[in-house]
């Protein structure tokens, strides 16, 4: 069990409370964001994207996304029971970056071997999950940006969960360029076989901090339990466990 420690608003007096390891708490009273350490309002945009489903709708979304791919067991979405349904606002930040690396190395799939150089000049909206425990397949989840609002408590419902971050603005950063720095070695090393040279540049335009509606569904198939990650802005399922299918005669 986990200890729940609080403060309170400085905005509307209601306690805030939050976990150890948290360092962003939001309040859920007024929205009121705060740095945990300093007892400070957080000064950077904070926003967030709306829910457009809930415990009746999304199954819609659940359902046509069984009934599809050819992966699947052809009998999932019959035979599939959703045996939990949550919905958790999910922080992240969104890290605006403009990256650019040279790199130089050997090419060696002709003989005899040759030195090739390249650049790779790129712009992103790298997304770094702000939990540290949760498992949640971030490089899979593309984001819809352009619905990005403000953050607003009073569109959070009452039954959802909203998870504080456990990282901060710096630390999210530098995640980031880690990040896309290993994302252009693997573009790099699909032009050159081995790496002399490498150099990369990165410049941060904006750092946003986000919270994502994201319903966490379990579902139950032949007696096992699997889940799936369902953006809730959009009804794209972000990720799901699919049960072997059996090929062959049976
Ligand atoms: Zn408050």
């Amino acid at each position: 069990m986990s200890i729940v420690e609080k403060l309170s608003c400085d905005h509307c007096g209601a306690p805030i409370s939050f976990e150890p390891g948290e360092i962003i708490a939001t309040c859920k009273y007024c929205g009121f964001t705060v740095v945990i350490q300093t007892r400070t309002a957080f000064s950077f945009e904070h926003s967030m994207l709306l829910n457009r489903y809930d415990q009746t709708s999304i199954v819609s979304p659940i359902k046509n996304w069984m009934g599809s791919g050819f992966l699947k067991p052809p009998d999932l979405e019959r035979k599939a029971r959703l045996i939990d349904k949550s919905l958790t606002y999910v922080p992240f930040w969104i890290v605006m970056i403009d990256a650019e690396t040279f790199y130089k190395g050997m090419f060696e799939r002709i003989t005899p071997s040759v030195v090739k150089e390249g650049q790779i000049r790129k712009r992103y909206n790298w997304l770094v999950l702000a939990r540290k425990a949760a498992e949640f397949p971030t490089r899979e989840y593309d984001l819809p940006l352009e619905g990005k609002i403000p953050y607003d408590f009073r569109k959070i419902e009452g039954f959802a969960k909203v998870f504080n971050s456990e990282v901060d603005k710096d630390e999210a950063v530098e995640r980031a360029k880690q990040e896309i720095e290993g994302h252009h070695q693997h573009l790099a090393q699909q032009n050159v076989d081995k790496i002399i040279e490498f150099k990369s540049e990165m410049k941060i335009s904006q750092t946003v901090y986000l919270h994502a509606p994201i319903w966490f569904v379990k579902y139950e198939y032949k007696g096992r339990a699997y889940q799936i990650f369902v953006d809730g802005a959009s009804g794209m399922v972000i990720k799901g466990d699919i049960p072997p299918a059996k090929f062959g005669i049976f």
